[in-house]
Parts: structure tokens; sequence; C-alpha cells
């Protein structure tokens, strides 16, 4: 079996090393020239690092990202509202890591081009489209570079070519545009020492107004990730289509945190020293009522691009990139194959992208905000022990798997 994968991010490539290791043969295109380590921060889940362990790619992570130990929220004065331990202090058997999106794509990207070959991912290849019929997919790739177009055959076609995926277009016609909740995202990576724990996400503010999500990403280097969210009503959002790497400025983002001092942070000076400011708007799309047609199916953000709440995009692709190799294998045919990954997996995910859609941890933290506008002495005062409760139940649907469960579980390998 030959599966064409459209797109080398991190589900792309996860999807290249899975099958590889299930003994499947597989070929990526991806549209950009050169992959050079773009974006920010990322968050994996433990389910998400077991199966990049499983890959062998344990130590190459273990060698730079953070192993998150807790996930705080703090009000927009950095008064403590809530904590909870992450990863290996919640019992899991794998870490939570907090890393640099480029870097984990170029961990990835080394992986398979030394076990697949030199010519196993081909870029400035942009998909334009396809077709199918009983024998196989016949994929119709643009050289950007020499301008020319090229047939490409396979028995699998696997678009994992993210929010605006042609893919999804081709088998979804006239879905409309991704959309926007009306927060635009600022982001970048400074160097700074890390806080409280050395490995601590925290979470400050609410995004009914402003909020600021912040984490060290390297265990060589001091860079803290900042995330800035800020819910605008200027019109902005959405006139600029959704772009990861589209640069955005700092004098639009840092008057909404002039006076964050903490003790443990001081945030406009983080984000003065950042070298380079990205924007964002958070995006999703509707959640699909099928990713696969055929031979055809969709992988990541491409299946279900959903707001970056809880540490999920990452998470997900890599778990739809090993369930994808693994029925492939253990069915033994496409469409068998493609039909059990979709069952797998595409209910579950839609409900992760609806769950992050509702924000039921941001309602508690705009109550604290609303209830205690200059700040407070003790959490106890301002919420009760139940509203409390329900920050940690709301991460427990979006983005939690039971420990237990996820310890026990059979592994998805297969055997070449
Ligand atoms: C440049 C970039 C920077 C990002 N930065 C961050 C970040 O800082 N923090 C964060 O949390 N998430 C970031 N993300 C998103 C994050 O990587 C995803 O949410 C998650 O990892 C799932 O990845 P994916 O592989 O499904 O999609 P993506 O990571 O979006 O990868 C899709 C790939 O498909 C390629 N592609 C698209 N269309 C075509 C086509 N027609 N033909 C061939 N190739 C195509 C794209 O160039 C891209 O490489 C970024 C994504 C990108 C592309």
């Amino acid at each position: 079996m030959r599966v064409l994968i459209v797109g080398a991010g991190v589900g792309g490539l996860t999807a290249a090393l899975s099958l590889h290791a299930a003994g499947i043969e597989a070929l990526v295109v991806e549209a950009s020239a050169s992959l050079r380590p773009l974006g920010v921060g990322i968050n994996l889940l433990p389910h998400a690092t077991r199966e990049l362990t499983e890959l062998g790619l344990g130590d190459a992570m273990t060698s730079t990202a953070i192993a998150t130990a807790e996930m705080v929220h703090f009000d927009r004065h950095g008064g403590r509202i809530w904590g909870e331990p992450r990863g290996l202090a919640l019992g899991y058997d794998w870490p939570q890591y907090s890393i640099h999106r480029g870097e984990l794509q170029m961990i990835l990207l080394d992986a398979v081009l030394d076990r697949l070959g030199p010519g196993s991912v081909r870029t400035a290849s942009v998909l334009e489209g396809f077709e199918q019929d009983a024998d196989g997919v016949r994929a119709h790739v643009l050289d950007r570079i020499a301008g020319t177009g090229a047939e490409i055959h396979a028995d699998v076609l696997v678009g994992a070519d993210g929010l605006h995926s042609s893919v999804r277009a081709q088998l979804h016609p006239g879905e409309p545009g991704p959309l926007w909740n009306g927060i635009r995202m600022w982001r970048g990576v400074a160097e700074g020492e890390p806080f409280l724990t050395g490995r601590t996400m925290a979470v400050a503010g609410s995004n009914a107004a402003a909020k600021l999500v912040v984490y060290p990403i390297s265990i060589r280097r001091p860079l803290i990730n900042w995330v800035a969210e800020i819910r605008t009503d200027d019109g902005m959002g959405p006139h600029r289509p959704a772009d990861w790497n589209r640069g955005g400025r700092l004098e639009d983002v840092l008057p909404y945190y002039a006076d964050w001092r903490f003790p443990w942070l001081d945030v406009p000076a983080l984000l003065a020293r950042t070298p380079r400011v990205l924007e964002y708007p958070m995006v999703d799309r509707d959640p699909l009522p099928f990713w696969t047609r055929g031979r055809v199916t969709l992988l990541g953000d491409a299946a279900h691009p959903m707001y970056p709440i809880g540490s999920n995009g990452g998470s997900q692709a890599v778990l739809d990139a090993r369930v994808l190799a693994h029925e492939l294998a253990r069915c033994g045919d496409p469409g068998a194959g493609l039909a059990a990954y979709e069952r797998a997996r595409r209910e579950t995910v839609n409900a992760i992208v609806l769950a992050c859609r509702d924000m039921p941890a941001d309602r508690v933290l705009q109550t604290v905000a609303e209830r205690a506008p200059d700040g407070f002495d003790r959490i106890e005062d301002v919420l009760t022990a139940e509203e409390l409760e329900s920050i940690g139940s709301a991460y427990q649907r979006t983005s939690f798997s039971d420990a237990k469960a996820l310890n026990t579980r059979p592994s998805l390998s297969v055997a070449g």
C-alpha cells in the first residue's frame, strides 16, 4: 500500500513515521518551499507523547522539551486562583511537553528523512486536486518552483494540509471559511528565566477581556513562550485570513498588559523583549459529518481545527496519525482501514472541538474579574468550592484521558 500525505506539519510527518513503522510506504508533499522551524510554543499531552515515544522520539523530545509539571490560573493582578499538576505528576507514564513547534517539526522531519529516505518529503509541492476510482487515487501536484504540474498515483490520499486544507475543500465543497470567535491572539518567544516551579504553565486574566498564557519551552535555553488573547470588536480579525506565520505589532498588544507585573514575572518587559511577535485570530471550523470518501481522508487541523485551548491541536493530530497507520495495517485494505480510522477518531475529536468553544474555565475566570476587579486575598472569598472545582473538570472534558486507561491501553504500534 502506498500513501500520499499532503502537508508536512506535525500531523503529516507523524503519519509518515507511523505508516513507515507499520510497513506501509508513504510520501509527503508540502507546499512550503523549504521546511523551517516556524511557530512558537506548542504543548503535547501525555497521550501524544506516548505515541512519539513509541515512534522512538522520546530521547529527542527529552533533550529539548520542558516536561510540564503544573498549570496555574491567576487573576490579572497575579492572585492565584487555581492550580493542578500535569503530565507525570498527574500519574501518567508519559510527560506533558511544552516545546517550540518548529523544533518539534524538525525532530519529526529529521526522523522521516532518516527512516523513509531523502526523497520522502517533496517541498514546494502544492496539492491542487485529486480523482479516485476503484484502483487508486491520482493527485495533481504543482511544483511551485518549476511551475509545472505532475500526477502522483497512490492507494490512499491523506489530507494533513491544515486549516485551509484543499483536500477538505474538495471533499466538502462550499464550506464557509474558518469561524472567528472575536479573540485575537498575539504570540511570541522571548528570552527569560523559567518561573515558579520552572516547569509551570501559567494563565492570567480571562479572555472575556485580556488573558495571558505563558510557559517555558526549552531545557537548553531560557526561552519563555507567551500568548496574549484579547477580545476585540474592531472587526479586523476575520478580514485577515488566519495565517500562523503572520507578523503582529507589539504596540497593538502591549497596552493591555502595561501594569501586569507579578512577583514571578514582569509581563510588559517579557513582551517588549520579544524579537518577533505573531498574530492569529482564534478560529475553528464546524465539526464535519465525514472525513473519508473511499481512498481519501483528512487528518489533524484539516479534519478538525479547534481553538488552542487545553493543548489539543498538536496532540490530536499525533493521535490521528497513529490510529490511521494502525487501522490501515490492521485492515490491509484502503477503504476498510480509512473507515475504521474515522470510526475511531471523528466523533471523539468533534466533541473536543465543541468543548473548546464552550470555554467553561474562562467563564469562571471572568467571574473572578467581576467579583474582585481589584484583586483578592483569599480565592475562597471570591469563588465557591464548586466554582473552583469546575475549572479542573473543564480541562478534564477537553484535554485528558484517564491516566490509568492510557497507561494500560495496548500500544498502537504495529510490527512492520
Ligand atoms: C507555520 C505554522 C506555524 C504554527 N505555529 C503554531 C504555534 O506557534 N503554536 C501552536 O499551537 N500551533 C501552531 N501551528 C498549528 C499547529 O501546528 C497545528 O494546530 C497542529 O500541530 C496540527 O498540525 P497539522 O499537521 O494538522 O497542521 P499544520 O501544522 O497546519 O500543517 C499543515 C501543513 O500542510 C501544508 N499545506 C497546506 N496546504 C497544502 C497543499 N495544498 N499542498 C501541500 N501542502 C499543503 C502547510 O504548508 C503545512 O506545512 C502552526 C502551524 C503552521 C503551519
